[in-house]
């Protein structure tokens, strides 16, 4: 066995490798002209992110405010996924997963049924019985809490969190996974004996804005120390800061990525979730919620930090983080096309962290400034170019990083040191 050959590019493309993604393989479909189509049947001005996830294959648009999520995407997702995963466990957050289907008797008795209005999607059942498509679920898992009957102290903080789909009829849908109808949250809900508002900056709710154009909500930001706000949450037409007294509020825009929300016994007292306290007397919880938009999150990113022609990506979160790029097919240099499928194997066994991280982009009847080009588009943040240099005797790639634009000539070592 020791003695087996090596496989060749071609073997790899004829029979699909796991650890060698091949680009010709990928379904990444451009869907650069439904960009027009869709914005002109809506009426809509697109955005930034919505334009490159689309003509790079990421998305692709289904109905307002819906989107297939293409295999890169997923990938990228989830990674973030598996990060909130981390920093929820570190906690102490446990994940659960609860119907998207909601009754709408649940949804009745916190009065939301009625004040959530035309956002909610509702719906009845073969017999006639009402729900909806959870927006979020509150009611759902205080009531699972209550269920269990009174808890002990000794059980709380208890932290639950899932992430899944929500469903909102966003009386706006648009600017791609930023504003969907049906998105990706992370939703924490805590149970605690006793509020804390310090963890939430000592206020009833906090949001968490980044800073872009795009941005729906319109901050009131103080030049001079922390302070920032959102608008709907001010005196109109304030400019000195409240909390420095000293700086000037400046308006920005930003992207609500994050809310938290302190809701005290609102929930737990309508569902009757109660623990027994230190005196052995029955109480309701106290509760906190704790939301992320995960693909809000994902397009957010891709908004601020690509430009207008190429993606960029949180390193973290790149879908592939090395492609490898084998000299055009018949040229001079055709010779180190082997070499190019061992590199990128080689990659992946040297190191761990990026097993299965490495493409090949074997189309190779396209031209290297081409694919260079489209690999740059995409934003993979390291791309390995096999040129003359690959030929010499100790063969040296053309390693070209993504994030700051920076070309180096390195050897199989110095690329291994890199990565
Ligand atoms: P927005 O003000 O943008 O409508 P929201 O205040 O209604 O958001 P929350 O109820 O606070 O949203 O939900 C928690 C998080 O879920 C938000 O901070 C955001 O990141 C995400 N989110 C909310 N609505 C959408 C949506 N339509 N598409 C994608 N993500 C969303
Ligand atoms: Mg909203
Ligand atoms: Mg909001
Ligand atoms: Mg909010």
């Amino acid at each position: 066995a020791g003695h087996a050959p090596k496989p060749t590019l071609v073997d790899s493309i004829s029979r699909p490798s796991t650890h060698l993604p091949l680009v010709s393989r990928l379904f990444q479909p451009s869907n650069l002209r439904d960009v027009g189509q869709e914005s002109r049947a809506q009426g809509e001005m697109t955005c930034k992110s919505q334009r490159l996830m689309q003509q790079a294959g990421l998305i692709h648009p289904s109905n307002p405010g819906c989107y297939y999520i293409l295999p890169a995407t997923v990938r990228s997702m989830e990674k973030l996924v598996r990060l909130i995963d981390q920093e929820m466990q570190r906690i102490g957050g446990q994940k659960l997963d609860m119907p998207s289907l909601c009754s709408a008797e649940l949804w009745r008795r916190s009065e939301r049924w009625d004040l959530m209005g035309k956002e909610l999607f509702r719906l009845r059942d073969r017999h006639g019985a009402e729900y909806c498509l959870g927006p979020t679920h509150e009611e759902a898992v205080t009531e699972l809490l209550a269920s269990q009957g009174t808890l002990s102290y000794r059980q709380l903080p208890l932290m639950l969190y899932q992430m899944t789909r929500k469903f909102r009829d966003e009386p706006k849908p648009r600017f791609g996974l930023l504003r969907g109808r049906e998105f990706y949250m992370k939703d924490m809900y805590t149970f605690d004996v006793q509020a804390d508002t310090g963890k939430i900056g000592g206020k009833l709710s906090h949001e968490f804005q980044l800073p872009a154009d795009i941005g729906e909500d319109r901050l009131l930001v103080c030049g001079s120390c922390s302070f920032s706000a959102n608008v709907e949450t001010m005196e109109p037409g304030r400019t000195d800061c409240p909390q420095c007294q000293v700086g000037t509020l400046v308006e920005s825009k930003g992207i609500e990525v994050g809310h938290t929300f302190y809701l005290g016994t609102k929930y737990s007292h309508i569902f009757n979730a109660t623990f027994n306290n230190t005196q052995n007397k029955p109480a309701v919880t106290e509760m906190g919620c704790f939301g992320l938009g995960v693909t809000r999150i994902l397009a957010a990113a891709i908004e601020v930090m690509s430009t207008e022609e190429a993606i960029r990506w949180p390193g973290l979160l790149a879908p592939y983080q090395v492609c490898v790029l084998p000299p055009k097919r018949g040229s001079k240099v055709d010779e180190v096309a082997g070499l190019s499928e061992e590199v990128a194997l080689f990659l992946g066994e040297a190191l761990p962290s990026l097993r299965g991280e490495v493409v090949l982009d074997d189309r190779t009847q396209m031209t290297i400034g081409k694919r260079l080009k489209d690999a740059s588009q995409l934003g993979y943040p390291y791309v390995v170019a096999l040129g003359q240099k690959a030929t010499e005797e100790i063969p040296r790639f053309e390693v070209i990083c993504q994030q700051t634009g920076e070309t180096m000539f390195l050897s199989r070592d110095g690329l291994v040191d890199l990565l």
